[in-house]
């Protein structure tokens, strides 16, 4: 790993954006830099190197960016944990609020999933609700989630709280 690696250099940051007052954390340039996707990769497969991680999940739209690279580092199965109404067939459903507005949330039925530990990611955790809720739908299947990831924290939205009972992770943090 080349440290140190200034990952606050790849996120952009998006006054106003989706609405009024939100400051959008924009991980694009990550994606456009190689070097610094890779970082970010190998950054999070060390920190869970020597956890029994059995699978990982990941959130539309924007942990899909992250997740499955991760995936393959660390040569896990990939679960995507989707908005309502993508995913064909029986699913399950949670619904969760957002920093801005609420929604849904779906995953197909992994029965395979029980007992299995499940290493959760998503790229930015704000209030944690997002987490709490794609954590509900693991659980539900009999996986054991105990460890969330975001590239991003703001931990002044407080999700320690909330996600009290989960250990985190996040590559940077922004006040
Ligand atoms: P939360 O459920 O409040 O933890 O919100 C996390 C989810 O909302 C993640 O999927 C993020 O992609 C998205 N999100 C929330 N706030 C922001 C923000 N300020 N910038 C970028 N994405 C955000």
């Amino acid at each position: 790993m080349n440290e140190p690696f200034d990952i606050d250099a790849y996120i952009g940051k998006v006054p106003n954006f989706p609405k009024e007052g939100i400051l959008f954390y924009d991980i694009s340039p990550i994606l456009q830099h190689p070097p610094a996707l890779a970082h970010v990769i190998q950054k999070i497969q060390h920190h869970y190197k020597d956890q029994p991680i059995d699978a990982i999940a990941g959130l539309e739209a924007r942990g899909f960016y992250f997740a499955p690279a991760l995936a393959i580092a660390m040569q896990k199965p990939f679960y995507p944990i989707r908005k309502a109404g993508k995913l064909p067939g029986k699913v399950d459903s949670q619904s969760y609020d957002l920093e801005y507005g609420s929604a849904s949330i779906e995953m197909q039925p992994a029965p395979q999933l029980a007992g299995k530990r499940v290493l959760l990611l998503d790229d930015l955790i704000a209030t944690g609700g997002t987490l709490q809720a794609a954590a509900t739908l693991l659980q539900r299947q009999g996986a054991t989630v105990e460890d969330l990831c975001g590239v991003i924290g703001l931990p002044f939205l407080n999700y320690q709280e909330s996600l009290a009972s989960f250990r985190i992770y996040t590559l940077i943090n922004y006040d």
